[in-house]
């Protein structure tokens, strides 16, 4: 097998992370070279798009970070390499204005991806980036980087080199974690990849799941966080369950099944429910008097879930019930299924600049580093922010 020695900077992985490392190499005169195991690139960057493509948050600097948990100080870089504020910038550069949307998330007015990406692409590419597709890395021995393409093994030595393989959601967007093994195997440390932003597993009854599957629960509260989920086939699922999966799964690992409290009239006191539901219903339906005080549809039938029929006529059982649900989470849904991933190689492996300590020359970014943050536009600044300071660190390096 001939080794191919052309390319001196390889970026594996071209997601946000990776091509954001490109764009600083490209910026200051390098022809960095871009391998993904897919046939294009940035495709869960793409997918993300679906649902409207979440940039950044418009919250204070000092709250965004905490959103990062026990990795925020690994993260500081990062962030202030490409804070909230330079996400929007860029994207403005690239012809792709943004905006705040009612809940303080960012995105670029289209809320699509697609366009974004390909002008993006197109820049770099102009810009002397060079891009190898359908390149999958394999193996990694001492300088050696083999990739499985479609003409066979391929090997490359590279003067550096950036790893951007993200994490283990999705594996049909490309990202699949298989690099976990190759680095294991160069003696770092890789903390067990984990869902993130993920759903939960509840054992609906029948009937319920036949009737509401698919139902918003709208204008609730968990943990002091108002928002909305989704009740699903299988549990639930969506921004308030996400914006709390770190804390559900680590309880879940401790001891399952888990019963999390739902407080479903966060804008009436327990005291006041108990009132309204004690007035007089005379010959009205218990359905009917219920929906007096709006409590109707989803969340009258969740009360029927957890209380014995003798209960629901009890005001006070009622109204306690209404503010603190019993939700039983009885298991977290895998990561194909997952948002993200959490764990990843541990930051103890990566100097300051996100190179491996053991390995000067190879810079480790993104997803795939052992960080977690719920939606709202923290993951892809992030990313965005790690690709940057690699760069830069890549930069000062040579
Ligand atoms: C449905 C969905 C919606 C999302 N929405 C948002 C959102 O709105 N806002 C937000 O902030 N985040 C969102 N995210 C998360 C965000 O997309 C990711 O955090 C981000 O893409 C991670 O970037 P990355 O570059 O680290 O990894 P990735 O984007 O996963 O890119 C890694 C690349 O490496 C390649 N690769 C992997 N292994 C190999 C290998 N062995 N050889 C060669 N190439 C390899 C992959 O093919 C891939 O192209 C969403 C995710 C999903 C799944």
């Amino acid at each position: 097998m001939l080794l191919d020695v052309s390319c001196k900077i390889a970026i594996i992985g071209a997601g946000p992370a990776g091509l954001m490392a490109a764009e600083v190499l490209s910026d200051a005169g390098f022809a960095p070279t871009v391998f993904d195991a897919m046939p294009s690139a940035g495709r869960k960057f793409l997918r993300a798009g679906r649902g409207g493509l979440n940039l950044t948050h418009a919250e204070d600097l000092n709250l965004f970070s905490s959103r990062y948990f026990e990795a925020e100080p690994f993260l500081k870089s990062a962030l202030k390499t490409f804070n909230p504020n330079d996400i929007r910038k860029w994207s403005n550069k690239l012809g792709f204005e943004t905006y705040v949307g009612s809940s303080g998330k960012v995105y670029p007015l289209d809320k699509k991806a697609g366009p974004l990406l390909r002008t993006w692409l197109r820049k770099l590419k102009k810009n002397n980036t060079q891009f190898k597709m359908k390149h999958c890395l394999v193996a990694w021995s001492k300088d050696i980087w083999q990739f499985q393409t479609p003409d066979g093994l391929k090997e490359y030595s590279f003067d550096n080199v950036i790893l951007a393989l993200g994490g283990a959601s999705w594996p049909s967007l490309g990202s699949t974690g298989a690099w976990t093994k190759i680095l294991e195997d160069k003696g770092l440390t890789i903390n067990p990849l984990k869902p993130a932003n993920m759903g939960f597993n509840v054992a609906w009854s029948e009937v319920f799941k036949e009737k509401f599957s698919g139902t918003p629960l709208k204008n609730v509260k968990l943990q002091s966080k108002l928002g909305e989920f989704l009740v699903n086939e299988y549990g639930v699922e969506g921004s308030l369950i996400y914006a709390h999966s770190k804390y559900l799964r680590e309880q879940i690992e401790k001891n399952s099944p888990f019963t999390v409290y739902i407080d479903l009239f966060p804008h009436r006191t327990q005291s006041k429910l108990k009132e309204q539901l004690s007035t007089k219903r005379g010959k009205l339906s218990l359905s009917a008097f219920w929906k007096r005080f709006g409590l109707d549809g989803i969340k009258a039938s969740l009360l029927r879930e957890v209380l014995e029929k003798d209960s629901l006529v009890e005001a006070d059982v009622v109204a306690k019930t209404l503010k603190h649900f019993p939700l039983v989470l009885e298991s977290f849904r895998p990561i194909e299924e997952a948002i993200s991933t959490a764990g990843g190689l541990s930051f103890e492996n990566l100097d300051a600049g996100l190179m491996l300590k053991d390995f000067p020359g190879v810079f480790c970014i993104g997803e795939m580093l052992d960080w977690e943050a719920p939606t709202g536009g923290y993951l892809l600044t992030a990313v965005m922010g790690q690709g940057k300071q690699a760069g830069e660190a890549l930069l000062s390096h040579l």
